[in-house]
């Protein structure tokens, strides 16, 4: 159980955040949730959790785009045992009509942020003497595909800096992985959906039959339930030994 433990999730409004921060109030752990917007209902998804799972949780606002944010967010919350680095964005487009902005805010907010929260998290995690650090990559930490240049390259770093954080604690009892999903019907990637129904020509269906579930051996799209699932995996005792390395939830994406 993760009773007393608290877990920070970055980008937990929504989606696979969202599901990974019920998972693990619902395994005990106080949660705190974060996004960069400050509404009535994002506090409100707070309240449900603590409700429905009798765990103490807040809704803290912090822009993951900004490192002074990430490092605020973590500040906030007084208590960091289990951090989940969550939040991200996409954007699709081919390397020479790549907007600048687009690229640098994929990196901030999909790399950059990890690196700040987790320099702020670290003391904390000493201190208390246990700590679980989990990335959340994706198949394209591991793979490539034409038209994410930013993305692809974010989840690669973040791979690589997930390694490094494993090796520089790697003789005290706190661990870093990254999970490396492949898709999962969210808001994310339900946003992708027009976009690439005009870059191919295709339906939506086509889309998601033919693009996304292309490279998914299953057929089927992850769940936030199943990441939420693995999340909790890696802070048991069990996964005590695992560290610096990356967990694939991809329905066969990565062997092909
Ligand atoms: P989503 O859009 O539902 O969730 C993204 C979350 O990040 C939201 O809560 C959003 O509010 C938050 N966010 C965005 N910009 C932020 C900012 N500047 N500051 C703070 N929070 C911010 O998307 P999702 O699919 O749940 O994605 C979550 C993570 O999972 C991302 O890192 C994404 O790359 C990764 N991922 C998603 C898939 C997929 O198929 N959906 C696959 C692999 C990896």
């Amino acid at each position: 159980s993760l009773t007393g433990k608290t877990a920070v999730v970055t980008g937990s409004n929504s989606g696979i955040g969202l599901g990974i921060t019920w998972e693990l109030a619902r395994a005990g752990a106080d949660v705190v949730l974060n996004s960069f917007t400050d509404r009535d209902e994002d506090h409100a998804l707070a309240e449900q959790i603590a409700d429905a799972t009798g765990v103490s949780a807040r809704y803290v606002k912090a822009d993951m785009s900004k490192g002074a944010d990430c490092r605020a967010l973590i500040g906030a919350a007084g208590r960091c045992d289990i951090l989940i680095n969550n939040a991200g964005i996409q954007h699709v487009a081919p390397i020479e009509e790549f907007p600048a902005e687009k690229w640098d805010a994929i990196i901030a907010i999909n790399l950059n942020s990890a690196f700040h929260t987790t320099a702020a998290a670290l003391p904390m995690m000493r201190a208390a003497g246990w700590g679980r650090i989990i990335n959340i990559a994706s198949a394209h930490g591991l793979t490539a595909s034409p038209f994410k240049a930013a993305y692809v390259a974010a989840k690669h770093g973040i791979v690589g800096l997930t390694k490094t954080i494993a090796l520089e604690c790697a003789r005290e009892p706190i661990t870093a992985n990254a999970i490396c999903p492949g898709y999962v019907l969210t808001p994310l990637v339900e946003a992708q959906i027009p976009d690439t129904m005009e870059k191919y020509d295709m339906a939506r269906d086509e889309v998601i039959d033919q693009v996304m579930l292309e490279r998914q051996p299953s057929k089927e799209f992850v769940t936030v339930e199943q990441l939420g699932g693995t999340a909790v995996f890696l802070c048991s005792d069990a996964a005590a030994q695992i560290t610096g390395t990356t967990i694939s939830v991809d329905g066969g994406w990565t062997a092909l």
